[in-house]
């Protein structure tokens, strides 16, 4: 299986994927807003088992406000946000930003909360969408 690997942008933490994401997705949720820098959060989703951190420790922080809040883990020193894991940890949605080579992600294959979109977000053309989830 192919290796492919990324980090924080201080380059503290480091971690590596095996094989093709899941699936590639662009999230407009309001709290990924606050992560991405207002746009949409484009991420892959792994299973823990293809998700290795290789460098580092990152810190975890989940919302106590929320039902089921999702564990976002950052770069401990230059803060990064790298990863977004399910509720009950069986998915690690990785942020294409950090990969090495960004350009790896290619194109999202759904695109979804975009009843949290704001005015300024532009929508790819014939990618399916959702309001919230997928079904
Ligand atoms: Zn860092
Ligand atoms: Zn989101």
């Amino acid at each position: 299986m192919t290796t492919t690997t990324g980090g924080c942008y201080c380059g503290a933490t480091r971690y590596a994927l095996e094989g093709e994401p899941l699936r590639r997705t662009a999230c407009y949720c309001r709290e990924c807003q606050y992560l991405s820098g207002g746009g949409a959060n484009y991420v892959m989703a792994y299973t823990p088992e293809n998700f290795t951190w290789t460098k580092g420790t990152p810190t975890d922080f989940a919302r106590s406000d929320l039902d089921a809040p999702r564990k976002r883990q950052f770069c401990p020193t230059c803060g990064t946000h790298i990863t977004t894991v399910r509720p009950d940890g069986s998915m690690v949605m990785v942020k294409a930003g950090t990969l090495d080579d960004p350009a790896f992600y290619g194109q999202p294959e759904n695109i979804i909360q975009t009843a949290d979109a704001q005015p300024f977000h532009l929508f790819p053309e014939g990618v399916p969408a959702s309001e919230r989830f997928p079904g």
